[in-house]
Parts: C-alpha cells; sequence; structure tokens
C-alpha cells in the first residue's frame, strides 16, 4: 500500500476506539466485522487505484498491447485503430487504400484524405526520401507477400517511373485522391499505425481516460503518466536479443525503424523493408535503427521512416524543424566501435 492509502486506514482508528467504551460484546463484535470489512474495503479500493488493465490484440499486422488503470481503454483503442485500418490497410481488399490503388481516382474519407495529406508534406520536407508511393518497389522486392527476393536493375527501372507523391493529386473541395499516371499505387506502412495511434488516444480523451500506454508493435504512445509517474518504456538493442536501455515519458509518441524487423537476408547483405525511392533499393544509408520522440504519432512514425533513409546527419537536420521531437540514431559504425572494444554484438 502507498503511503496515502495508509493514511485514510490510520486515520479511522481514533474514532472506532473511542465509540468501542460505550458497546455491549454482541455490538463490539459486530463492531470489530464492521471495522474488519472496512478495512478490507479500505485496503481494496487502494488497491484497486493500482491496478492495471492490460489486453493485447494482432492488428495492423503487429501485437497491440494497451495498458491503463482504465478498463474500457482497450475497448475504446481497438475499435478506432481497427476503423483506421479498415480505412488505410493495403491488405484488406475493401479498404480505401485498397480501392484506391485499383482504379487511381477515389473520394476518399477525411481520415484518409489527412493522412495522405501529411504524407505529402513529409515528402517535401524530407526532399523526397519518404514517398508512400514506393509501394509497387515493396511488391517487387516481395515485401508485401513476404516472399523476398533480389529484382534486377532492368526490373526496378520499369517501376521507378511510377515512384513519386508530386504525382499524386489531391483536391480538398470534395476529397478527391488521384494518380497521375497509372499502375501507381501508395503504401501508408511507415505513417498509418502512428495516425492510428493518435486517433485512439484522441477517443481516449474524448471519453474522459487520461492514462494509457498503447504500444503497437514498437510503435508507442504513452498518455499521461501511471499513478503519477511516467510511463517506462524499454528500448531494445538493434543487434542483441535485450533491451539496451529505458525512456520515461509523458504524453509522448515513439517510433522506432529498424534494419531488424522485416528484413531479408541475400549473400550475407541484410535488406530492409524502408525502400529509398531514389534508387529503388533497400535504404542503406548506415543507419541500423532509429528512434522518434515527438508529441504525436503520425510525427514520430513518418520521421523515424524518413530519418532511415536519409542517413544520421540529414535526418538530424530535418528532425530539427519539428518542435519537441528528440531523435536516437543507431549507425552501423556504432556497432563495429562496440565489436572493436571485444563485446560481441550478433544477429538477432
Ligand atoms: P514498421 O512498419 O516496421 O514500424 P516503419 O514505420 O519504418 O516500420 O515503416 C516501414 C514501412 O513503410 C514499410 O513496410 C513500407 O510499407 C513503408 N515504406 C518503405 N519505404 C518507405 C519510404 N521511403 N517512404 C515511406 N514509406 C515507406
Ligand atoms: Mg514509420
Amino acid at each position: 500500500m502507498t503511503k496515502l492509502e495508509g493514511s485514510i486506514v490510520n486515520s479511522l482508528w481514533p474514532n472506532i476506539r473511542f465509540k468501542k467504551t460505550k458497546l455491549s460484546t454482541i455490538d463490539y463484535r459486530l463492531l470489530t466485522i464492521f471495522v474488519f470489512l472496512l478495512f478490507n474495503f479500505v485496503f481494496l479500493c487502494g488497491c484497486q487505484n493500482k491496478e492495471l488493465y492490460k489486453e493485447s490484440r494482432v492488428m495492423m499486422g503487429t501485437f497491440v498491447e494497451v495498458t491503463s488503470p482504465d478498463k474500457e481503454a482497450p475497448a475504446i483503442v481497438f475499435n478506432e485503430i481497427k476503423r483506421i485500418e479498415d480505412l488505410l490497410s493495403k491488405y484488406k481488399a475493401n479498404s480505401e487504400i485498397s480501392r484506391l490503388n485499383k482504379i487511381g481516382k477515389l473520394k476518399v474519407s477525411p481520415d484518409t484524405f489527412y493522412i495522405i495529406k501529411k504524407s505529402k508534406e513529409f515528402w517535401q520536407a524530407s526532399n523526397g526520401a519518404f514517398d508512400i508511393t514506393v509501394a509497387p518497389l515493396i511488391d517487387l522486392w516481395g515485401f508485401t507477400d513476404k516472399n523476398y527476393f533480389v529484382p534486377n536493375d532492368r526490373k526496378i527501372k520499369n517501376v521507378i517511373s511510377l515512384i513519386g507523391t508530386n504525382k499524386i493529386i489531391l483536391n480538398d473541395k470534395d476529397n478527391m485522391i488521384e494518380f497521375s499516371v497509372s499502375g501507381m499505387k501508395i503504401d501508408l506502412g511507415g505513417i498509418a499505425k502512428g495516425y492510428a495511434l493518435d486517433c485512439a488516444v484522441a477517443k481516449l480523451k474524448e471519453k474522459g481516460i487520461n492514462s494509457c500506454l498503447i504500444n503497437a508493435g514498437g510503435q508507442i504512445y504513452c498518455l499521461g503518466d501511471k499513478f503519477g509517474k511516467p510511463w517506462k518504456i524499454a528500448v531494445r538493442d538493434p543487434r542483441r536479443e535485450k533491451f539496451s536501455g529505458y525512456l520515461e515519458l509523458k504524453d509522448k509518441a515513439v517510433a522506432t525503424s529498424g534494419d531488424y524487423e522485416q528484413y531479408f537476408m541475400k549473400n550475407n547483405k541484410r535488406y530492409s523493408h524502408i525502400i529509398d525511392p531514389k534508387t529503388g533499393y533497400p535504404a542503406d544509408s548506415g543507419v541500423i535503427s532509429v528512434t522518434v520522440i515527438a508529441p504525436d504519432g503520425l510525427t514520430a512514425d513518418a520521421l523515424a521512416t524518413s530519418i532511415f533513409v536519409l542517413g544520421k546527419e540529414k535526418g538530424e537536420m530535418l528532425a530539427k524543424k519539428f518542435p519537441a521531437t528528440e531523435v536516437k540514431i543507431i549507425e552501423t559504425r556504432d556497432v563495429l566501435e562496440i565489436e572493436a572494444k571485444g563485446v560481441p554484438w550478433g544477429h538477432p
């Protein structure tokens, strides 16, 4: 029990002792039972205040875990993430994104319009490193169906003409999205989870819930705090099956983009699922992991993906354009330095 709960229980005792002198034996027994029940009630209330509800579910291709002192929180979060996933997932045949990818022109919901508009802003800010039109390349490299494959240069060149967010036309008046080149496709995998968490957090706040931790496979949002203390987040070491440190956060989003979650190895070379839109090849900027802490999930998610493509120097310059944002970048050379000191750094 915490100090506060203890002080509530203690303050009850003097009154009860004072009444004891005026009671018969039977009353005394009843009072003892009453005090016992009261004590348990206060104790249980105290413990309940400290209780956390935790639920997880597979959504958006990952494990979504919700932790909150409010037992309504998980259902609210799952409902909202499902709503966003149904709109944006390229794996759902009926989603707005699947329909848009099929026909090349579609009037979309405000959510879909907003996230495509934000994606365009990140494309501009990142000088084209963040580009949702990489979808045909993601397919070509086999990341969509996990049937990994190194395509030849000719195949990559054929697809490159379909790439470029400048080829997406947005019309705010009627929420119409149109591709200017036929065969184009978009993939919101680098930004959608962050946006889904922002929507879930907005729903929680709307319902008066202000303490919740959402972890969608490393894409995290810490709403408020945990019983007055910041949420504690473990940070994974990108090359070893262990945690390398902790972050303590309140009202912040965290996103990590790395080459260790989705990748394949071919001839001793690692190919990650983040593609450099300029080359058509998996990004090879020397970065193996980027963690971004930002006030909202969308910014953290899109920035982490962008920085993975841009590399440390340009990536840090990009992050400076976003207020209240912190970035932690691990490069291959950091790993080599640690190995040189004799600490083994194996592949996960
Ligand atoms: P994760 O989805 O593992 O959390 P990211 O947020 O970094 O990791 O997103 C990676 C996903 O982003 C890829 O699976 C793909 O769908 C998409 N993507 C790949 N390259 C780019 C890029 N250059 N710009 C925008 N999105 C990308
Ligand atoms: Mg991302």
